[in-house]
């Protein structure tokens, strides 16, 4: 396909497969579902990398496995010639450039290395991290996830988090939160929030997807929701294609307009994937598949111009750290 607009993927455990399996990103051959081929393969432009820490670990572990996923960035991602990091919104603008490599942002997928203390929120934002998803199916410091049965929304320092990470410019990702946790961060947000990996609940109906209220809510604050790949979350049929897909983007489309839509594969986070969209190689495809139903300028939206938006108006204007 004739590259005629960006791509930005809003989620991907590229970080978290390498340090598991001990794998290359720039190995051409590498199993990757986002390696460095994959990625220009796919056409992306931005690749959110989250750093995803086994809920396993306790206390500071967590702390010392996210620097880790960190160290790796910069040691086997960032490089010349290769991915660059970006920071702010001057780092964010840079993606326009036609000869510019993949850009990377980097994310923390559950908050609970903070353990309680806004220390670490701004020791980590010094170190790069620009985006948080405050919890992953657990409960931490910060709020309930989705599989916590008492279902409580933000304590008193999830609520100090987000008002330090908004102003800081950090994005705050609310995939995987508790029901009452989005509700929480909606009516507390000043800038845009998103949820950076999750599907419709109208479509499918899976604890980790969104009600068509949760997602006007997320959308209400100038933020977007990003499809995703699991297949556990599209369907129950045994095998998943871009077909079991499009009514999820259909949906939200018709809830919360075409401003509200992003992407955000979830690639190497997932054991199983689609049938036919398997690696970033697929990608293009399924934009294709999406203009086929929704035309061109909608999947503008969707492949980069909503999620560029939110960053646009959350990121700092400088690195200063
Ligand atoms: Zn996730």
């Amino acid at each position: 396909m004739v590259k005629d607009h960006l791509v930005i993927d809003g989620h991907a455990d590229i970080l978290y497969r390498m340090g598991k399996e001990k794998l290359d990103f720039y190995d051409v051959n590498s199993p990757l579902h986002l390696g460095y081929r994959q990625m220009l393969k796919a056409g992306i432009d931005l690749q959110v990398f989250v750093t995803f820490v086994d809920p396993a670990r306790r206390g500071s572990e967590q702390l010392v496995a996210v620097l880790d996923s960190i160290h790796r960035f910069h040691q086997q991602i960032e490089r010349p010639g290769g991915i660059k990091p970006i920071y702010d919104r001057t780092g964010l603008h840079e993606i326009y450039d036609e000869t510019a490599n993949p850009h990377a942002l980097l994310s923390l997928e559950g908050a609970e290395c903070l353990d309680g203390r806004l220390s670490v929120l701004y020791a980590l934002f010094t170190l790069g991290i620009r985006m948080i998803g405050l919890t992953w199916n657990h409960a931490n410091s910060v709020a309930d996830g989705v599989g916590e049965p008492r279902g409580a929304g933000l304590t008193d320092f999830g609520k100090e988090v987000v008002q330090h990470m908004q102003s800081l410019g950090m994005v705050v990702d609310v995939s995987h939160l508790s029901e009452q946790g989005v509700y929480d961060v909606a009516r507390l947000a000043t800038a845009p929030i998103i949820a950076s990996h999750s599907n419709a609940r109208h479509v499918f109906e899976h604890r980790r997807n969104l009600t068509d209220e949760q997602m006007k809510m997320i959308v209400d604050t100038g933020g977007v929701i990003g499809v995703t790949f699991v297949p556990e979350f599209i369907t129950s049929h045994e095998t998943v294609t871009m077909d079991d897909l499009i009514p999820h983007v259909e949906h939200m489309l018709d809830v919360v307009g075409v401003h509200g839509v992003a992407l955000g594969s979830d690639f190497d986070g997932i054991d199983q994937t689609m049938q036919d969209l398997r690696r970033g190689s697929d990608y293009p495809r399924f934009l294709e598949r999406l203009e086929k139903e929704f035309g061109s300028e909608v999947v503008r939206l969707i492949a980069y111009e909503n999620m560029f938006r939110v960053l646009d108006n959350t990121l700092p204007t400088h690195h200063s750290a």
